[in-house]
């Protein structure tokens, strides 16, 4: 017998492209069978042809497509949670090396758990470099991703070279005293290896893995900054052999940009043109410095681009040309980076700081807001095509994977709103994890009356904090003021300082 479930709600979302004016269906339904979206229609239609399906949901809820989390990385304990404080990006990512390990299967659950429920049904784990074997880490990362339920497209990263600062590692060890630079270039580790070597490896840690229907893989050039013109070409050929993409880190600082120009005497985007690295299988996070003429090479080529607001607002970089970016008929979809401004992998609050993000005046150009529209789309839409999985994805219509929420919409629209009111703009403006009813991944409730159906979640976070308040050994606190001493030159010489105040 197939498995079948009947989605119902009072407003269902099909296709948020087409929204506000058409998309949506007025007491409607979708048929699931066999994990996909088997017919959408009325409810009285659909309820009378299909007797003794199960069904979820009520004319009180709104059904929308999953929401995705275009980029992301798996992580339960945030970095600011296991003691770094935000600041400027290249200092912070330093920081990065000196945070103890945690569990990674217990974070990436952790993680996958917060984001079902807020509604996300695909996460893009831009997997972080860490010294472990791809294969090891591949084994616990896909196993959180399965327990959890979600949908994942895990990016395997791989890098080369401007560990430190943008400029050679050789160029800047040798500016560092000699007692720093010896355990720096210990707690380094070995060179990398040559750059198909580097592709090959994470080609064969993803081999054991493939095959999975809720699981997907892409190569991660950390970002162009990292990687040498003969590893992201590498990349490129070793993704188009696998039948995987690419997902990226790029333009994320001001320096990133710069990088690119004194190194390629060319943009970041043209410089990848060049290589023949862009195209429709390829996101790039963050292009918080992306200029006009690279936003019309992402348009020509295919390229989607995710926009990941807190993180940027976080880490000091800047705020996304998002309506460019759309204006030019880029596809960008939302990340969170484990990163949003209340460290709670919350998409819904995402969402509605998008919403309020491009709006604010400019002196040289006219204001740039988004509709409620465009931020739902974004999370929909865009997030699957810069999952890599458009037309899988992001819509209810028939032969989509059956990814859905179910949200309380009486609940949003309490004690009274307009009816008037776009059911985009009450989604944006209202909706928190509290009105979300269910979850449905590939037809499977993995959250049902606001509650994780598979994972008792105190449990979980209990487990996670006896592995995340692991007391530090000898080891990892010689490493962490290595960390320290380190962070502290590469602030000094990336960090631009204010102008120094005088007076009151
Ligand atoms: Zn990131």
């Amino acid at each position: 017998m197939s498995r079948e479930l009947l989605l119902s709600a009072g407003v269902v979302v099909t296709d948020p492209d087409l929204l506000p004016g058409g998309g949506t269906l007025t007491d409607g339904a979708v048929l699931v069978r066999e994990g996909r979206v088997a017919e959408v229609g009325p409810r009285a239609a659909l309820t009378s042809r299909h007797t003794g399906v199960q069904e979820l949901g009520s004319p009180s809820h709104v059904l929308i497509p999953g929401l995705v989390n275009a980029h992301d990385h798996g992580i339960g304990v945030s970095p600011w949670r296991l003691g770094l404080r935000d600041e400027t990006l290249e200092p912070w990512l330093i920081g990065l090396w000196g945070l103890p390990p945690v569990d990674e299967y217990l974070s990436a659950l952790w993680c996958d758990l917060q984001n079902l429920r807020a509604g996300v049904t695909t996460i893009v784990h831009a997997v972080p470099p860490g010294p472990q074997p791809f294969d090891e880490r591949l084994d616990a990362l896909t196993r959180a991703h399965r327990d959890a339920g979600i949908r994942a497209l895990c990016a395997l990263p791989v890098a080369d070279q401007q560990r430190f600062v943008y400029a050679p590692d050789e160029e800047f060890l040798a500016t560092l005293p000699r007692r720093l630079r010896d355990a720096v270039l210990e707690l380094g580790g070995p060179p990398p290896a040559a750059p198909q070597a580097l592709a090959e490896q994470a080609a064969r840690a993803i081999e054991p893995h493939r095959g999975q229907e809720r699981l997907s893989f892409a190569l991660h050039p950390t970002g162009p900054q990292w990687c040498s013109d003969e590893l992201l070409v590498a990349l490129r050929r070793t993704a188009e052999r696998l039948g995987a993409g690419l997902h990226l880190h790029c333009l994320e600082s001001r320096l990133q940009r710069d990088d690119a120009a004194r190194r390629h005497g060319t943009s970041t985007l043209a410089h990848l043109e060049d290589l023949g690295v862009l195209g429709p299988d390829v996101s790039l996070a963050h292009c918080t410095w992306i200029t006009p003429d690279e936003l019309a090479i992402c348009a020509s080529t295919g390229t989607s681009i995710v926009h990941n607001a807190s993180s940027n607002l976080r880490l000091r970089v800047g705020v996304m040309p998002v309506r460019e970016a759309l204006d030019a008929g880029v596809t960008v979809g939302i990340g969170l980076d484990n990163c949003t401004l209340a460290d709670d992998e919350d998409m819904l609050a995402e969402m509605r700081l998008v919403s309020a993000l491009h709006g604010a005046p400019r002196d040289d150009r006219p204001p740039a807001p988004l509709g409620a529209e465009d931020v739902l789309r974004m999370a929909t839409t865009g997030g699957a095509c810069a999952a890599l999985l458009d037309g899988e994805v992001g819509r209810l219509l028939p032969g989509y994977r059956a990814d859905a929420v179910l949200l309380d919409l009486d609940a949003m629209r309490m004690p009274y709103t307009h009816p008037a009111t776009p059911i985009a703009d009450v989604l944006v403006r209202r909706a928190g994890r509290d009105h979300v009813s269910a979850v449905v991944v590939g037809g499977e409730p993995v959250l049902r009356d606001g509650r994780l159906v598979a994972h008792d979640e105190q449990a979980v976070s209990a487990r996670l904090a006896v592995a995340a308040g692991r007391k530090p050994g000898a080891e990892d606190r010689r490493r962490a003021a290595v960390v320290e001493e380190l962070a502290a030159v590469v602030r000094a010489r990336t960090t631009p300082q204010a102008p120094e105040r005088t007076g009151p």
